[in-house]
Parts: C-alpha cells; sequence; structure tokens
C-alpha cells in the first residue's frame, strides 16, 4: 500500500496543483491521495471523476489534524517526507524499496519541522527547488522501477491504444 499525503492544500491557489499531485499519485501507481489544510469538495469531485472514467480504485480523503494522522500511521506505515533539504533519492531508495506499506508526503506552503521530525526519511529530489508534482513523479518512478508506466486500470470506462500518429481511444 502507497499513499500520499499532500499537506496544507489552500483555495483557490492550490487547486490546480494539488489535482495534479492526485493525477501524478495514480497515474505512477499509489493507492490514494489524503490532503490537510482547506477542505475542497471540487478536489475531490475532480479525482473521484478522473477515477471513474479512467478506471482504477485511487482513493481521495481529506484529514484534517495531519500531525494526528500521520503519528497513527506510523504503526503501520513508514513515512517518506519529499524535501529538498532531505537526503539524495539515491543514497536512500534502496532502503525505501524494501518497504512495502508507504506514505509519501509532499508539501505546498512551508512544511512544519514537526513533519521533518516525525519522517522516517526526509528525502530530496535533487536539492534545488521545483514542485510536489515533478518530486512525486520522479520518487514513484524509482520506488516502482518504472513498472508503474505499464499499470493497469481496472473498470476503465475508456483506454488509450497507443499509436505512432493519432489518437486511438477505446470506449
Ligand atoms: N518552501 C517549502 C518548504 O519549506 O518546504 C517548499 C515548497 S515546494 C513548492 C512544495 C513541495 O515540493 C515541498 O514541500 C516538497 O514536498 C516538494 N519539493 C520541491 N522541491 C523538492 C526537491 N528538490 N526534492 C524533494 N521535494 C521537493
Amino acid at each position: 500500500m502507497l499513499l500520499v499525503f499532500r499537506l496544507g492544500h489552500r483555495l483557490p491557489r492550490d487547486e490546480r496543483i494539488s489535482t495534479h499531485v492526485a493525477l501524478v499519485a495514480r497515474a505512477f501507481g499509489a493507492d490514494g491521495m489524503c490532503y490537510s489544510g482547506e477542505e475542497d469538495r471540487g478536489l475531490e469531485e475532480s479525482v473521484k471523476k478522473i477515477c471513474e472514467r479512467w478506471g482504477g480504485n485511487f482513493s481521495i480523503n481529506y484529514e484534517p489534524n495531519p500531525m494526528k494522522f500521520l503519528k497513527n500511521a506510523k504503526k503501520k506505515f513508514t513515512l517518506v517526507h519529499l524535501t529538498m533539504y532531505g537526503m539524495p533519492l539515491h543514497k536512500k531508495i534502496n532502503k525505501v524499496k524494501k518497504e512495502k506499506n508507504i506514505i509519501v508526503v509532499v508539501g505546498s506552503e512551508k512544511v512544519p519541522s514537526e513533519v521533518y521530525n516525525i519522517a522516517d526519511h526526509n528525502v530530496a529530489v535533487g536539492s534545488q527547488p521545483h514542485s510536489e508534482v515533478s518530486a512525486l513523479a520522479v520518487f514513484l518512478h524509482e520506488y516502482f522501477k518504472g513498472k508503474e508506466l505499464d499499470k493497469k486500470f481496472k473498470n476503465a470506462k475508456i483506454e488509450i491504444e497507443p499509436c505512432e500518429r493519432g489518437k486511438k481511444v477505446i470506449i
């Protein structure tokens, strides 16, 4: 089980980027996303619509108290916090790959120091600032060793048939 925890969602500022975090999480193999900050039914609905159309069992849940949630989750999950201040991904990934139940935490605004302390691993995807979307995509690609790109989504109403040119869609 791999979940993504998106901290500190802000309305309206993060509407698009939190949706992208969820889309990347789903497309690249995560089982679900939790988010904290402002509750956003619009975000939840748009992710659910994608899942209904494109398949799979990806979940999305709001967590009003992220620290309580993460403390509890530590009993079952390894917490991996993605931060440019952390240890390089290539130094951490082999250890993290051995873990089967993982929560990948990504921030938005300033991430509280408690998150750095509670995390089992603070992992940097390069030591330059970029984005939660890119950091998550690279992390999942390394964690799943590229196999996530061939993932099949059950009960899809729409599927793409890859082709050299144009668009082939099976409905
Ligand atoms: N200023 C924020 C802070 O104090 O952490 C970071 C804001 S950044 C736009 C949002 C999120 O992107 C971060 O919390 C982190 O999860 C992710 N991120 C950005 N650059 C990263 C990097 N080089 N490695 C890992 N994660 C990164």
